[in-house]
C-alpha cells in the first residue's frame, strides 16, 4: 500500500497528541509527535544552564544533541529517557522561544521528514501542513477554545501528578499560540488545503471518528481524481 502522511496542526492543548495517538494504534500508522522533540530541545538548554531566550547560545549547542522518539512514545535525549520531564512547566514556559529559532527548527525538520519517508504517518505539531510536509494527503487544523483547552491540560496534568493551576495552564496557553503565531520562520497557521475541526464541544471519541471520516473522505478523493 501507498505510504499515507497525516498532518495534524493546532494551537497549544488543542488535543491533537491524544487524537493523533488514537487513530495512529486504529490505522497502524507511525505517530510522530513533533512537539516533544523541541521540548527535549529546550529540556537539554535548561539542563545546561541556558537562557533559552539567547538564540546564539542554544543554537550553539545543536550539534550536542540527539532527540529520538521510540515506540510507547518514549523521547530520549541523548540516549536519556525524557519522556516525563518534558512535560513540566519549565519545558511549557521555555519551548516557545527555543521553537521561534530557525536553525533548530530545520534541524529538527529533517529528522521529522526522515521519519515520514519510512512509513504510513499521522505527524502533530504547528507547521506540520504548510512546512514540514506541505504534500501530507490529509492536512487538519484541530482548534478548540482557549478556555476548553486550558481545562483539558489541566485535567491532563493533574491526573499525570503535575503540579499546576488553571490560570498558570490558561497563561502558558495564550502565550505559547501568541509566540507560535507570531515567529517569522514556520509560524503555527492552518495550510490552505486544511480541513478546519473545531473540538471544543466534542470528546475525545467523537474528535476521533471524525479524523477517522476525514481521513476516509481524502483518501476517497484522491482515488477519484
Ligand atoms: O505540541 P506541544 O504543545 O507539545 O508543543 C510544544 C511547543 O513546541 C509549541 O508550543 C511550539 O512552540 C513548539 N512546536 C513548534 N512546531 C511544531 C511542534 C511544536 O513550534 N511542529
Amino acid at each position: 500500500m501507498k505510504k499515507i502522511a497525516v498532518a495534524i496542526d493546532g494551537p497549544a492543548a488543542a488535543g491533537k497528541s491524544t487524537v493523533a495517538k488514537r487513530v495512529a494504534e486504529i490505522l497502524n500508522f507511525t505517530y510522530i509527535d513533533t512537539g516533544a522533540m523541541y521540548r527535549a530541545f529546550t529540556w537539554y538548554c535548561l539542563e545546561k544552564g541556558l537562557d533559552c531566550q539567547d538564540e546564539k547560545a542554544c543554537v550553539a549547542v545543536i550539534p550536542e544533541v540527539k532527540i529520538e522518539l521510540k515506540p510507547g512514545h518514549i523521547v530520549l535525549c541523548n540516549g536519556q529517557d525524557v519522556s516525563k520531564e518534558i512535560r513540566l512547566p519549565r519545558v511549557s514556559q521555555n519551548v516557545s522561544y527555543i521553537a521561534s529559532y530557525k536553525d533548530i527548527r530545520l534541524a529538527l525538520v529533517e529528522l521529522q521528514r526522515a521519519m515520514a519517508e519510512t512509513s504510513s504517518v499521522i505527524m502533530d505539531g504547528r507547521d506540520i501542513g504548510t512546512y514540514v510536509l506541505p504534500n501530507a494527503e490529509v492536512k487538519i487544523f484541530q482548534i478548540a477554545s482557549v478556555e476548553t483547552r486550558a481545562i483539558r491540560r489541566y485535567d491532563e496534568n493533574i491526573s499525570k501528578g503535575i503540579p499546576c493551576t488553571l490560570e498558570e495552564i490558561e497563561e502558558d496557553v495564550r502565550r505559547r499560540d501568541y509566540i507560535d503565531s507570531h515567529r517569522d520562520f514556520a509560524p503555527l497557521k492552518p495550510a490552505a488545503d486544511s480541513v478546519l475541526l473545531d473540538t471544543s464541544f466534542m470528546n475525545v471519541d467523537e474528535v476521533v471518528n471524525e479524523v477517522l471520516k476525514i481521513i476516509e473522505q481524502k483518501m476517497k478523493e484522491k482515488v477519484n481524481a
